[in-house]
């Protein structure tokens, strides 16, 4: 992609209102837009990157054996008021009637919705066990929306829903989704905590959150220094239970949340199955969230400086970015040659842009593209390009013709694309 063709609005100044590092960079970098309070657009470098992160869950979720689906953002009311969290959600879930007068709401979350698709459709323990999963926009009517992606009404889930025979399944399953998890925010370069978290709203019984660490976060999660074991502070303890040291506080960004449902919706919506005995019983269900627009933010807050923001590569919506210091003559022609022997093994952004350098050193870190190639007119001379790495900042000065290998095992040194 060439700079002059992309839609990357950079700005200079820190946007009003934005107290996190990732919501200040998101929108200087050109990632995401505001639109209103709470509802933000993602522009082609934040989609990119949105992109980049769920290709990472579908691979993982697919892997574990999960399958993917897409579950309607509008949902009937009926469903909520039968499950009983009509009332309790209270004036998080937006409401509002159609022209029939239809109650519809928009989905905050999907338990009753796949519940009720089950009833329909499972009826035998043949058919089971069974992991559905979507990536859906949910919505939840915030008092305060703040900090960009990390509280806003409307977000990006991962959620996945499983459905055995009986509570050993849920517990295999559970096991296989809890890992899957883990592999993903690993993937995904985020440095978290698992905990013991009270199910709250979600109901059931054993619940565990995944936490990025980061001082941004709202959440605080209760930390054992010595042994590591740390817990929600939603669970009331003060020691740890390994150990009986103290519990020390650190601040956390919940990027997932596992539950061990049981039969807390399949009991009240009657989404029953026969079993081998040929009894009727209700499905045994667990609910895995995952915020993927949050990741984003979770992402950011763990990988940035003074200069922008530092993507993992996997995640980054350019691998390589290209900065000719001159828009004419050997300088470009040489920057265009780069360009067109890494095309094809790399996703290339080439800022060819009529500006000043510093402008352009500037915009490239901001954007945080892992790997910078400088071609400038003075180290030309003696048929050298130079290379800088973001996240270190380190710089390579190489013969321009050493190109594609060097790139190659740069690249390889970096991370994984
Ligand atoms: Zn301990």
């Amino acid at each position: 992609m060439f700079w002059t063709k992309a839609f990357i609005p950079t700005l200079k100044e820190i946007p009003e209102g934005a107290q996190t590092a990732s919501h200040s960079l998101l929108v200087r970098g050109g990632f995401i837009r505001m639109l209103i309070a709470g509802v933000y657009t993602y522009l082609p470098l934040g989609w990119k990157v949105l992109n980049n992160i769920e290709k990472i869950i579908r691979q993982e979720m697919d892997a574990s054996g999960a399958q993917e689906l897409l579950l309607s953002a509008l949902q009937p009311q009926e469903l909520w008021i039968n499950s009983g969290r009509n009332k309790e959600i209270g004036q998080v879930m937006f409401r509002f009637a159609d022209r029939r007068g239809r109650n519809l709401c928009l989905g905050p979350t999907h338990e009753e919705i796949i519940t009720d698709l089950a009833k329909k459709n499972i009826f035998s323990y043949r058919q089971l066990p069974l992991i559905l999963y979507q990536i859906q926009v949910k919505f939840r009517d915030e008092i305060r929306p703040r900090f960009g992606l990390l509280r806003s009404c409307e977000f990006i889930m991962k959620d996945a829903y499983s459905f055995d025979c009986n509570e050993e399944g849920l517990k295999m399953s559970y096991k296989k989704m809890r890992q899957t998890y883990a592999r993903i925010f690993k993937r995904l370069g985020l440095t978290f905590v698992e905990v013991e978290a009270d199910p709250g709203l979600m109901g059931g019984g054993i619940s565990h959150e995944f936490m990025a660490v980061a001082a941004a976060g709202e959440d605080i999660v209760k930390y054992c220094k010595s042994c590591k074991y740390s817990v929600s502070s939603s669970v009331a303890t003060s020691r740890c239970p390994n150990c009986s040291r103290s519990l020390e506080k650190i601040n956390a960004i919940e990027i997932g949340h596992i539950f061990q449902l049981g039969t807390k919706y399949s009991g009240i919506q009657e989404a029953h199955f026969l079993n081998a005995e040929g009894k009727e019983k209700p499905l045994i269900m667990g609910c895995y969230g995952m915020g993927v627009s949050r990741i984003i933010s979770a992402i950011i807050e763990q990988n940035n400086d003074e200069d922008g923001i530092i993507w993992p590569t996997e995640v980054s919506p350019y691998k390589i970015i290209i900065l000719p210091l001159e828009r004419n003559g050997r300088v470009y022609e040489v920057a265009l040659g780069i360009y067109n022997s890494l095309k094809e093994d790399f996703e290339l952004l080439m800022d060819e842009r009529d500006e000043y350098a510093g402008i352009k050193f500037k915009d490239a870190d901001l954007i945080g593209i892992p790997l910078q190639i400088i071609i400038s007119s003075r180290l030309l001379r003696e048929n050298k390009i130079e290379l800088k790495i973001r996240r270190t900042g380190e710089r390579r000065i190489l013969k321009s013709d050493k190109i594609d290998e060097v790139i190659t095992t740069t690249m390889k040194d970096i991370g994984p694309i």
